[in-house]
């Protein structure tokens, strides 16, 4: 059995509509595909995309997450008997923000809008969080040329730490977001690497194993130390019972389940033998 937990439509910066999704996961033949839209900091107001530098972050507004939220589920029941469709989010996160997700999580929280739909709250089968940006005012994970890699590393893990112990999410995605930008040999790396997994057993939460940045762009070969989280953070959630769920976070329908073979052999070189999927916001696993 093959899940992808992770990707994405055009209702954020995807090009691919619910459908193409799911017609791309029934043509890679897995059994399951979830959706898990982004949720940016400006789902809280109407007035558009948040800007770094003047350049705008692309999510999702929330009238647009609303749609997007409508019609997986509404293809989730459709296509019920042919593929298992788990409707998730990706939840941008920054520290100070847990009672805002926690509201519009809850009570389905839609600026300028009202109708008896708000009231109910959202069902998600599974809530990712996941941090891109830094700070207030925002800043790229670049701006580490100008700020240092220590307020990169500081404000990432920081984040991520928080995220976890705001006890909103199932699963943290590519925990290791940074690493494709700094040099990994910095001093403390391992060890905001061990808290991070110390936090995800004590709040039993799961990790996204992720996909996406397997490709070197240099070599153009799929490389095993471009895993996220990496290898070392596999072995230590291993050693620790950390939940594993496998997301390809594909923007476009071809790249569903993209170097998943590749994915589950380092895997189980490392000893991984299953894997999870989170369906109504409980932990599935399926061996691999
Ligand atoms: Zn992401
Ligand atoms: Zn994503």
């Amino acid at each position: 059995m093959i899940f992808d937990s992770h990707v994405h439509t055009h209702y954020s910066h995807g090009d691919s509509e619910v459908y193409r999704v799911i017609l791309g996961a029934i043509k890679k033949n897995i059994q399951g595909v979830g959706f898990s839209e982004h949720f940016h900091y400006n789902y809280f107001s109407d007035t558009g995309w948040p800007t770094i530098n003047g350049n705008e972050v692309k999510g999702t507004v929330s009238e647009n997450f609303q749609l997007y939220y409508t019609a997986a589920q509404k293809a989730k029941e459709e296509f019920k008997d042919k593929i298992n469709i788990l409707v998730g989010v990706e939840i941008d996160f920054l520290p100070g923000i847990n009672k805002k997700i926690k509201a519009a999580i809850e009570e389905k929280v839609f600026k300028g809008k009202s109708s008896t739909d708000q009231k109910k709250g959202y069902e998600f089968d599974f809530i990712m969080g996941s941090t891109h940006f830094l700070g207030q005012p925002l800043k790229y994970f670049t701006d580490y040329k100008t700020q240092g890699e220590d307020w990169l590393i500081n404000e990432y893990f920081n984040s991520i730490e928080e995220a976890i112990k705001s006890k909103l999410f199932d699963i943290i995605a590519h925990p290791e977001l940074i690493k494709y930008y700094i040099d990994k040999k910095f001093s403390d790396y391992r060890q905001r690497i061990e808290t991070i997994v110390k936090l995800l057993a004590e709040y039993q939460v799961a990790v996204d194993v992720n996909t996406d940045y397997l490709l070197d762009p240099n070599v153009h070969t799929v490389e095993v130390s471009r895993m996220n989280p990496g290898v070392e953070m596999i072995k230590l959630c291993l050693k620790n019972n950390i939940p594993l769920v496998l997301g390809s976070d594909a923007h476009r329908p071809e790249k569903i389940a993209l170097n998943f073979e590749q994915t589950i052999f380092f895997l189980k070189k490392l000893g991984v033998k299953k894997m999870y999927y989170i369906q109504n916001r409980k932990l599935i696993p399926y061996k691999i």
